[in-house]
């Protein structure tokens, strides 16, 4: 579940966002199913993945596959991108000179569907960043959407912060109890890459008991036993 104990993968908030089951599944009991968005999606991580690569462009330094941390919100995780920029009121920067304000920059496949889960990794990761840097509150991120081929600004409001604390003492609530969420069947169980492994239609279906004893006796399944 975690490179430590106590600590959380940073990206499993969009997996939570999307289902809590799901994110159980892929974390606590670590079950994974690849299916066309998964893979689409990490062979585009793959490409901004690159950990040796740093530039400097003008006033801007880029940096990818930044490792990231939050003790406060028991999260690790990674940036695809950090952007640094020039700023008098930044941080200093080890082997540079001047002062910098840092800017996660987050690449994901598609056109922008799961905008809100993609703030909300967006948003933790700028928390982490703030926590592990000292640096002042970042206020704007970005999204680079592959479909789109373009960026998203996303604001870094007191309401998103707010709905990634909730979300991360939630997560943490849950993966400290080792729980699995029972299925709790939605639409969005048609593209979901673990319906093979959650059969989230077997809920709905009576159980085994019941199915016996309306079978044998055309009764209730506690009857039998
Ligand atoms: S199949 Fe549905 S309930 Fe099961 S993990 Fe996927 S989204 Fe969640």
């Amino acid at each position: 579940m975690s490179l430590e104990n106590d600590y959380m993968l940073l990206s499993g908030i969009q997996h939570f966002t999307f289902c809590r089951r799901q994110w159980a599944l892929i974390y606590i009991e670590q079950q994974w199913a690849d299916n066309y968005f998964t893979v689409d999606g990490s062979i585009m991580h793959d490409r901004t993945h690159d950990p040796f690569f740093t530039e400097k462009r003008g006033t801007r330094i880029v940096s990818r596959a930044v490792p990231v941390r939050s003790e406060r919100l028991h999260l690790t995780g990674e940036c695809d991108v950090v952007e640094f920029l020039a700023d008098p009121e930044g941080v200093p920067l080890f082997g540079r000179e001047g002062l910098w304000q840092p800017r996660p920059v987050e690449y994901k496949r598609g056109s922008g569907g799961s905008l809100e889960a993609d703030s909300l990794q967006l948003c933790a990761q700028a928390i982490c960043l703030e926590e592990m840097l000292c640096c002042r509150r970042i206020e704007c991120a970005s999204l680079y959407y592959g479909e789109l081929r373009r960026r998203v600004d996303i604001p870094l409001t007191d309401e998103l912060r707010s709905r990634v604390e909730t979300t991360a003492r939630e997560m943490y609530e849950i993966f400290r109890r080792g729980h699995t969420p029972t299925v709790k069947k939605q639409r969005s169980c048609a593209s979901c890459s673990l319906k093979e492994i959650c059969l989230p239609g077997i809920s709905k279906q009576p159980s085994a008991r019941a199915y016996l004893a309306r079978e044998l006796f055309g009764g209730e399944g506690d009857s039998l036993w």
